[in-house]
């Protein structure tokens, strides 16, 4: 690399935002490998696992790695497979081997490897149980917690059909389709890695990408297989296409949504025709009441939660503050008696920057997208508030205390990148996937990795 490169390299890496959780610089060439010579990519199906049974949909070579070497052995289609860790004391696995049961014999060893030319089903049995139906290779391995994980071994594109089946309607428009196919294979590239510890690259849950194996739906496919080998790039790195449900309006700037979070790609735009929103930016809460409170103009306007309204008694508060302030602000920070709750600030696109939670022991702050899983388990997942584009209104007793808290909102997710409900109606409007991707993602361009030789021209 010539040394003016390496500048650009940098200049590049801190623009893209090394700071706090920043995205990481990933230059495209280093994902090649997955497009160019189809390195498979690595699923964790299951994990913390007590049993796994494999069942082959057609005649499956078996590998078994045991102390003495690798074992083969041939299942017959239908024929199953048991792997359970190999020693437990008092009900709890431990060590580092398993057992297999198979053709009425157990053989301990430290990994199995299925390999079958049709779908494998697989169940688990663990913490969470799992059924599913995949292509490609299955591998069973020991995790750190001495219980097992499966791990779908399979080309990249492969994969991709399994998570667009997941992500999004199969009834959207093919050119949303399309687009969602894109950005899912920039994020899995983007992300691969995140599961290196426990032996597989991406996991196939909301934390990754939804994924449930092996689907045969043509609208899948073809939106996948029409965009082969096809990312969003940012100058000569990934961008990472997070995306989310029903924006309800606006999407947002990268940083108003997550603490230090900086991606130029990641920007504050109205999600309505014409580009323009009839109230104009919420600029106030008078705007962010009517916001609220209108209907149908955006583009993800038939998406779930475009409009959506919480209610909590005093009581239902006062219990969710104690179990989850002391996750999301610190332990030691126990709430007292709720007297009031205020928002301050918003972004934008009109999402609340701070919630304010006045008690009798003091006042406590929670910002930014972090302010959803106050209402849900006190972590990131599907039980917090729809969104922090809202309006808060709360309702008293006679003698003037806190009795109700309503929240009156807009769309689900956390409002960066795509809408994948404005996609769908950007595309039933006509639009194509490359100008739904340069409007979410401004500054981006899709690359096809297929034919990229390293060098990316940026004006
Ligand atoms: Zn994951
Ligand atoms: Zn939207």
């Amino acid at each position: 690399m010539a040394s003016n490169e390496w500048l650009v390299a940098l200049l590049i890496a801190a623009s893209l935002g090394r700071m706090g959780t920043s995205p990481r610089a990933i230059p495209l060439e280093t994902r090649l490998p997955y497009v160019q010579q189809a390195l498979p990519v690595r699923v964790g199906i299951a994990q913390y696992a007590q049993a796994v049974k494999v069942v082959p949909g057609a005649r499956a070579a078996v590998a078994l790695e045991c102390d003495d070497g690798t074992k083969s052995l041939t299942l017959a289609k239908g024929q199953a497979l048991f792997a359970r860790p190999f020693d437990c004391a008092q009900g709890r696995p431990q060590g580092d081997r398993i057992s297999v049961e198979v053709q009425g014999g157990r053989i301990a060893c430290r990994r199995v490897t299925i390999t079958a030319p049709a779908a494998t089903r697989v169940c688990s049995w663990g913490v969470r149980s799992r059924e599913g139906t995949y292509r490609g290779d299955i591998e069973v391995v020991r995790d750190s917690s001495g219980t097992l994980s499966a791990v779908n071994v399979l080309p990249l594109e492969g994969y991709l059909e399994g998570v667009v089946a997941q992500e999004v309607p199969l009834t959207f428009h093919p050119e949303a389709l399309k687009a969602q196919a894109i950005i899912a294979r920039t994020y899995a590239l983007f992300t691969l890695g995140k599961h290196a510890r426990q032996g597989f690259d991406l996991c196939d849950g909301m934390h990754c990408q939804q994924y449930r194996g092996a689907v045969s739906d043509r609208r899948a496919l073809e939106a996948v297989r029409g965009t082969a080998g096809q990312v969003l790039a940012y100058r000569g790195y990934l961008a990472e296409t997070v995306y989310h449900t029903t924006c309800g309006g606006f999407v947002d700037d990268a940083y108003r949504v997550w603490r230090g979070y900086l991606a130029p790609y990641l920007r504050a735009r109205p999600d309505m025709p014409g580009g323009g929103n009839p109230t104009g930016w919420i600029e106030d809460e008078d705007q962010a009441a009517k916001f609220v409170h209108g209907e149908g103009f955006a583009y993800c306007a038939r998406g779930p939660r475009y409009r959506w309204t919480r209610s909590y008694t005093t009581g239902e508060v006062q219990r969710l503050l104690e179990a989850n302030l002391p996750l999301l602000i610190g332990a030691g920070n126990a709430p007292g008696r709720l007297i009031d709750m205020v928002t301050d600030g918003r972004s934008p696109g009109g999402r609340v920057q701070t919630l304010r939670i006045v008690t009798d022991s003091g006042q406590f702050e929670i910002r930014r997208d972090a302010m959803r899983w106050l209402f849900g388990d006190g972590k990131a997942g599907p039980d917090g508030l729809p969104s922090t584009l809202f309006c808060l209104r709360t309702e008293r007793d006679h003698d003037g205390s806190l009795a109700r808290l309503v929240f009156e909102g807009a769309g689900w997710g956390h409002g960066l990148g795509l809408c994948q409900w404005g996609a769908d109606g950007r595309a039933r409007a006509g639009a194509r996937a490359p100008e739904i991707l340069e409007y979410y993602y401004p500054g981006t361009r899709v690359i096809d990795l297929a034919a990229y030789d390293g060098r990316c021209e940026w004006e």
